[in-house]
């Protein structure tokens, strides 16, 4: 076993608890986090699974705190360790990264820093450690602990595989003493967690796996909605909040992000097709609320580390539900409530299906990647607790039946039923001959005479004209309804035509009834515009652009709650709220005093 990170084996984590508040404001660990804690100090080798918004880096800061050694943080992205540089040193730990972004003088300076003890966490990509000047400097310092975040790159399994993760085991080799190492990841399979510590080299570790359960996030399926409609509603009602719009194409991105544009919401996009530079003015305004809401393909995201998304919404649906639970799981790293929803549409299937068969992966993998599409679309078609589903998926085994925080748990009770509609669908699909697609089943139900029609004879029909009057749209809307609820199905090679199967048959025979959700307004998720909440916001927004960083840096959303519960009327009580550490009570605690105060002196807040 390497030496203790921290020599403080007996009473080590009264010392690291006094580390967390001094620093970070939180008082007490995490239970999964105080374990990690525990076994990083004790000098164990540590391998730590959490789900996002666990507080996976706190669980490698504080051990790094406590070392009188220097710790290497590797982590994959620039901006991701910009970022947890830019929120340390922001609450008053010094910390430093080196990236090919600096002047070589630049990477001098900072490591003569951290030789000189002025800064004790060093992050760097994992690209530099095979630069053999790099090695040179690194094996001058004092290295006790090195950290390796976003694990799973290790890991061809994983869905982020980064090949220069493989050079992390050669440097540490190359240290003349072992350092403790510690990985961490979100990402939860056997395979991977078997690669990262055979590739990590790791001895005997300590293996620790979180519950995967996020239960501020609220999960919801949509099944056949119209989707524009549904987004721009959504948006609409939430204006103000900060979210994410993922789209399956760069085409789809653009398109919701100019209909959304045109209703006059801050919003950004963000796809491989744009250029490196717009990419980046759209994330830094995503960062900085100045473009809250952001539509993007999945090239968006690893790395944002925005703790106040409250919403993620897929306007397609993943290929899989690892990559939409990671994605999902950027809404509310802060803990407060926040809402994943699932447009699903059956073409959606038929998208991924595609893209599965274009891909260069051997047969066998694609095998198994339309095995996790199967997973995927069972999530959407579900009718019972959607977080039982994700959870058990990710094997956790001890979970109850019913969440009631889920959109299946939550909307059982105002279904409509619609199997007359639905057998007046079937049975005119039965009559077409299973041979058209859904524009022309419906116009069909409506009663459209046209040519192509009349050539077909359709009009001659029973089922020619059922749907007289209703919108076009509206017919289109019910299909794909049915579609979601497996009552009939999509096929066909050149042009995709509605079939029926064997459901079809039982709701024709009158042997199942179809139910779908009553249509309901968006209703905003509570009032997050409370008077007071909002009067800190400003203040926050205000102090981010004097101190040109993200508002979320300055004191995440559930910080500015706690505060609206607490309602410090002096620095010292403004201590007790989470969140808020020696630093930043220095730096921003009697601006947030007085805006609480003035907040109370206007009219309109006396006797709240
Ligand atoms: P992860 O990297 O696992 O996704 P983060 O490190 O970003 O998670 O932490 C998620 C959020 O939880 C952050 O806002 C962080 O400040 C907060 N947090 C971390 N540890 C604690 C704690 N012990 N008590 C309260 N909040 C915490």
């Amino acid at each position: 076993m390497a030496e203790p990170v921290a020599k403080t084996a007996s009473g080590g984590l009264e010392r690291a608890r006094e580390v967390l508040s001094h620093f970070f404001g939180y008082r007490s660990f995490r239970p999964a986090q105080e374990r990690v804690v525990q076994d990083l100090m004790a000098g164990r080798d540590t391998v730590a699974i959490m789900p996002t918004g666990a507080g996976k880096s706190i669980c490698f800061q504080i051990p790094a705190l406590l070392s009188p050694q220097v710790t290497i943080v590797i982590s994959p992205l620039i901006s991701l360790m910009k970022d947890q540089v830019d929120s340390l040193t922001g609450q008053g730990v010094p910390a430093t990264f080196i990236n090919s972004t600096l002047e070589n003088s630049e990477v001098e300076a900072r490591f003569a820093a951290v030789a000189r003890g002025c800064c004790r966490i060093l992050y760097v990509a994992p690209e530099r450690l095979e630069n053999p000047w790099f090695q040179s400097l690194a094996s001058r310092l004092s290295i006790g602990f090195v950290a390796v975040d976003e694990a799973h790159c290790l890991s061809q399994w994983g869905h982020d595989f980064r090949p220069s993760y493989r050079e992390i085991a050669p440097f540490v080799r190359m240290l003349s003493r072992r350092p403790v190492i510690g990985a961490f990841t979100a990402t939860a399979t056997p395979e991977v967690r078997e690669d990262i510590i055979r590739l990590l080299e790791l001895s005997s570790p300590a293996v620790h796996i979180s519950g995967f359960d996020r239960p501020n996030l609220f999960f919801d399926v949509r099944r056949g909605e119209d989707k524009d409609h549904f987004v721009r509603e959504y948006t609409a009602a939430h204006s103000g909040e900060s979210g994410i719009i993922y789209a399956a194409t760069r085409k789809k991105v653009d398109a919701v992000y100019e209909a959304l544009r045109q209703t006059g919401i801050p919003v950004g996009h963000y796809h491989a097709g744009l250029s490196d530079e717009e990419r980046r003015k759209m994330q830094e305004d995503f960062l900085y609320d100045r473009r809250p809401v952001m539509v993007a393909t999945n090239a968006f995201g690893m790395g944002i580390d925005k703790s106040n998304v409250r919403y993620v919404i897929h306007y397609n649906m993943p290929k899989n539900l690892e990559a939409y639970y990671q994605e999902a799981g950027r809404a509310g790293r802060d803990g407060e409530p926040s809402e994943c929803i699932l447009l699903y549409a059956a073409g959606d299937i038929r998208t991924q299906e595609f893209l599965i068969s274009l891909s260069t992966e051997d047969e066998e993998r694609k095998a198994n990647n339309l095995a996790l599409l199967r997973k995927m679309i069972d999530y959407c078609r579900t009718p019972f607790c959607l977080r039982r589903f994700i959870l058990r998926y990710f094997g956790d085994s001890a979970v109850p039946e019913r969440c009631e925080n889920c959109s299946n748990c939550k909307n059982n009770t105002d279904l409509i039923d619609v199997t007359v509609d639905a057998q007046k669908v079937l049975s005119c699909v039965y009559r077409m001959g299973q041979q058209f697609g859904r524009m022309m089943v419906a116009h069909v139900l409506r009663g459209v005479e046209n040519d192509r029609i009349r050539a077909n004879r359709f009009h001659e029909l029973s089922t020619f004209g059922l749907f007289r009057g209703r919108k076009q749209k509206e017919v289109m809307l019910l299909i794909d309804r049915l579609l979601a609820l497996d009552c009939l199905e999509l096929s066909g090679d050149r042009y995709t035509v509605l079939r029926l199967n064997e459901m079809s048959a039982a709701i024709l025979k009158g042997q199942t009834t179809v139910l779908l959700p009553a249509p309901k307004k968006e209703k905003r998720r509570r009032p997050m515009d409370s008077g007071l909440f909002e009067s800190l916001r400003a203040c926050r927004t205000r102090l981010a652009v004097r101190d040109h960083i993200p508002p979320y840096m300055v004191f995440s959303d559930a910080t500015l709650r706690d505060m609206c519960i607490l309602r410090p009327q002096t620095l010292s009580d403004m201590r007790r709220v989470k969140g808020i550490g020696e630093y930043k009570l220095n730096r921003y605690g009697q601006d947030f005093l007085d805006a609480l105060r003035d907040a109370f002196d206007a009219p309109d807040m006396a006797g709240e």
